[in-house]
């Protein structure tokens, strides 16, 4: 290997981490928590407003909570509990999951400035 090959892999390097710290950086935060049972669409939550609710579906409950603009599961009944591990959500497409009680809290867009969305 030449000098001038490492130099190049070095370069290419740091650029991906340039480029990977600044995706990062610029995620969009959503504006909507989205709470889907066994595939359909049973709420819509602003993530700007603090709020904490049992969502009661036919499989168990689950307490929804979005504070500080993120959302999660604070408690539930289900009997994995892994839903209420998972770290809070806040950026568009993260999402909680809670197999046992077919739950899916997912973030969208809201009524918040979207960037570009072509360029991810
Ligand atoms: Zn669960």
């Amino acid at each position: 290997m030449k000098k001038a090959d490492i130099i190049l892999a070095a370069a290419v390097i740091i650029l991906s981490i340039i480029l990977i710290g600044a995706r990062i950086f610029t995620r969009t935060e959503g504006g909507l928590a989205v709470v889907t049972e066994d595939g359909r669409e049973t709420g819509r939550y602003s993530l700007q407003k603090d709020l904490e609710k049992d969502i009661s579906g036919i499989y168990g409950t689950n307490r929804l909570v979005i504070k500080d603009r993120a959302a999660f599961v604070a408690e539930a009944d289900c009997p994995d509990k892994l839903c209420v591990h998972q770290k809070k959500i806040r950026y568009n497409g993260e999402m909680i999951v809670c197999l046992p009680h077919r739950l899916v809290i997912r973030i969208e867009s809201g009524d918040a400035p979207e960037v570009d969305d072509t360029a991810r």
